[in-house]
C-alpha cells in the first residue's frame, strides 16, 4: 500500500524549496515510520541550500524533529506504535571503534552523511533525505536507532529542539567546554544553537555569559536566555571582550556560526590558556589561519563539538526531564510557529539574523 505525504523538497542545487507529494516505501525490518508533529528550522538546513554544503538532489530538507511512531518493522525492539519520539540525525551503530570507545557522536557509520536515499520517492524516482531523516515532511521512515522515546507530556515543539539545537548547545557547554562555575563564556552567533549555549552556560554557573551577534535585535533574546552581557559583533570584538574580562579575554569562547572569521574572533577574544569550542559547521574551503607562534604562546585549546559530544540516547531523555521538571526553560527559543510552505521565509529570516527558532507544526 503506497502512502503519499507532503514534504519540503529542493529538486536541484540552487533551486527553490517547495512542498511536493512524496511516496513512502513499505518499511523494512528494523525500521520505524514516524508521523512528524514538529520540526525546527536549523541552520544546517540552510547550509544544505545556500552552497555551504553540497548535498545530492532532489533533497527533502529537515532533521530537527519530534513525532509519534505509527508503524514499526520486524525485529524493532526500542520503539512501539504510539511512542512519542525525538529524531536523532546521527544514530550511533553501537558496534564501531568510536561507539566501543565511548564516543558515539563520532560513530563511523553515520558521520558525515549529508543526505542519503531511504526508499522515499518523488515522481517515482528516489529522493535523498537530509541527515537520513528529511523531517520537513508529514512522515519519515528511519532506522529504529534514530528514534529516542520521550515522555508524552513533553510538548512536541520543545521535543523537536532537543534533537539538534538544544542537544548541540548544552552538550558543547557541559561535555566539550566543561564550563565551571564562575568562568566567563563568550558565545558568538545567537541562532537556536547559540541561544541554547547561552542558557546552558548560565545553568552551568558561568559568572559571565557574553553573547555576541551581528544583529542588535538579538539582545532581548540573549538576555531572556541568561546572557549577562550583549555585544554587537564588529572588527573590535576581541578588544570589546577584553574590556569586559579584566583585560584577559574570556575563559571560553563558543563559536556557533561556522565561519573562519568568527573562529578567528573567538580565538582572539579568549584568554591565554583559554578554550575555543567550534560548534558551527563551516564550509570546506573556508580556511582558518592561526600563526604557529600564536598557537604556542597563547596556549589556547581549539576544538570542535560534534552533536554536543553527547550520547543522544542518554542526553535527550535527560534534557526532557530537565524541561518537565522546570530546570530548563526553552520557551524563549521558539519565536515563530509556521507551516511547511513557510520554511523558505524562515530561511530568509535566519539569513537576516532575525528571531530564534522557527518551528514547523505538522
Ligand atoms: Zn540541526
Ligand atoms: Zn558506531
Amino acid at each position: 500500500m503506497s502512502r503519499y505525504i507532503p514534504g519540503l523538497v529542493v529538486r536541484e542545487a540552487g533551486g527553490p524549496a517547495t512542498v511536493e507529494e512524496l511516496r513512502l516505501p513499505e518499511i523494512g525490518p528494523g525500521q520505524v515510520r514516524v508521523r512528524v508533529r514538529a520540526a525546527g528550522v536549523c541552520h544546517s538546513d540552510l547550509s544544505m541550500i545556500n552552497g555551504t554544503l553540497r548535498p545530492p538532489h532532489p533533497l527533502v530538507l529537515g532533521h530537527e524533529a519530534a513525532g509519534e511512531v505509527v508503524e514499526v518493522g520486524e525485529h524493532v525492539t526500542r520503539a512501539a506504535v504510539g511512542d512519542h519520539v525525538v529524531l536523532n540525525w546521527q544514530p550511533p551503530c553501537r558496534r564501531c571503534w568510536f561507539c566501543d570507545h565511548g564516543q558515539p557522536w563520532l560513530c563511523s557509520t553515520s558521520s558525515g552523511v549529508a543526505a542519503l536515499e531511504n526508499g522515499i520517492t518523488l515522481d517515482d524516482a528516489p529522493v535523498h533525505v537530509t541527515l537520513g531523516l528529511g523531517a520537513f515532511a508529514e512522515q519519515v521512515v528511519a532506522p529504529e536507532n534514530a528514534v529516542i522515546a520521550v515522555p508524552r507530556e513533553l510538548d512536541f515543539e520543545i521535543a523537536a529542539l532537543l534533537g539538534c539545537s538544544v542537544l548541540t548547545g548544552s552538550g558543547a557547554v557541559q561535555n566539550t567546554a566543561n564550563v565551571q562555575p564562575g568562568e566567563s563564556v563568550l558565545v558568538i552567533g545567537l541562532g537556536g544553537v547559540g541561544l541554547s549555549v547561552v542558557a546552558a552556560a548560565r545553568a552551568a554557573g558561568a559568572g559571565q555569559v557574553i553573547a555576541v551577534d551581528v544583529s542588535e535585535a538579538k539582545k532581548g533574546l540573549a538576555e531572556a536566555a541568561g546572557a549577562t552581557d550583549f555585544v554587537v559583533s564588529s572588527d573590535t570584538l576581541s578588544k570589546d571582550i577584553r574590556v569586559r574580562t579584566e583585560g584577559r579575554g574570556a575563559d571560553h569562547a563558543i563559536e556557533c556560526v561556522g565561519r573562519a572569521s568568527t573562529i578567528r574572533a573567538a580565538w582572539r577574544a579568549t584568554r591565554r590558556g583559554g578554550q575555543v569550542t567550534v560548534v558551527g559547521m563551516g564550509a570546506a574551503d573556508d580556511m582558518v589561519q592561526i600563526a604557529a607562534l600564536d598557537i604556542f604562546s597563547s596556549a589556547r585549546t581549539l576544538r570542535a563539538s560534534v552533536y554536543g559530544q553527547a550520547d543522544p540516547d542518554v542526553a535527550v531523555p535527560a534534557l526532557a526531564r530537565d524541561v518537565l521538571d522546570g530546570r530548563l526553560s526553552l520557551d524563549h527559543l521558539i519565536t515563530d510557529r509556521i507551516e511547511l510552505a513557510a520554511v523558505p521565509a524562515a530561511f530568509e529570516r535566519m539569513a537576516r539574523g532575525e528571531g530564534a527558532r522557527s518551528v514547523v507544526r505538522l
